[in-house]
């Protein structure tokens, strides 16, 4: 599994992604994002602070559903069809789009919570996950003032699986996943190793 595989609004999920789960949280992850979703958990909780996994591995179907859903609720609310799917988008990615099918994406919440919460990064487990999730693996995947170029908004939530050294090269730098896949394209790979050793140090 290619851990820096892109998806979003345009890059579809591809048809032979079947990646191998494991539990981590009480969802499913790929198995690398598994193993270091349950350290990222266990070192969390050693710190005091009890970080929840509200959403990991999802099938196509379910992202079908999903946005099915969300854009029924908007038309109930008298919305055109065209204007629900648009609202619908700003949070939810379409089917065969979402990072949530590739089992690289984990949806975080504060203990005891059944849903995403848009102050998380106010909460002792945002501050946490904000400083720490980079050491595990983690990136933030739809930054702040970013929407632009993710094609999502703000989710303090949504945290995506990339592996080491790439997190910490993506966080120390602020990027998106989208910025530092052209950053590495642009960039000989000894240049962008060397430099990858220097920020592993
Ligand atoms: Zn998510």
């Amino acid at each position: 599994m290619d851990h820096l595989m892109l998806v979003d609004s345009v890059t579809s999920v591809p048809k032979d992604c079947e990646p191998q789960l494991a539990p981590a949280g009480g969802v499913l992850l790929e198995i690398s994002a598994a193993a270091a979703c349950n350290e990222l958990l266990k070192a969390a909780l050693a710190d005091g602070v009890a970080i929840a996994v509200l959403s990991g591995y999802r099938t196509g179907e379910y992202q079908r559903l999903l946005w099915n859903k969300s854009v029924h609720d908007y038309m109930s609310e008298g919305l055109s069809f065209d204007e629900a799917e648009r609202l619908t988008g700003r949070y939810l990615a379409s089917p065969c789009h979402s990072e949530h099918e590739t089992g690289l994406a984990c949806d975080f919440t504060t203990w005891g919570c059944t849903d995403t919460r848009d102050d998380l990064a106010s909460t002792p487990e945002g501050i946490w996950l904000c400083r720490n999730a980079a050491r595990f693996g983690f990136i933030l995947r739809y930054p702040r003032m970013k929407e632009h170029i993710t094609g999502i908004a703000y989710e303090p939530w949504h945290y995506r699986y990339v592996g080491l050294p790439h997190s910490r090269v993506i966080r120390e730098r602020g990027l998106t996943l989208e910025e530092y896949l052209h950053y590495r394209e642009e960039r000989s790979p000894c240049a962008f190793s060397a430099e990858n050793d220097a920020l592993k140090k």
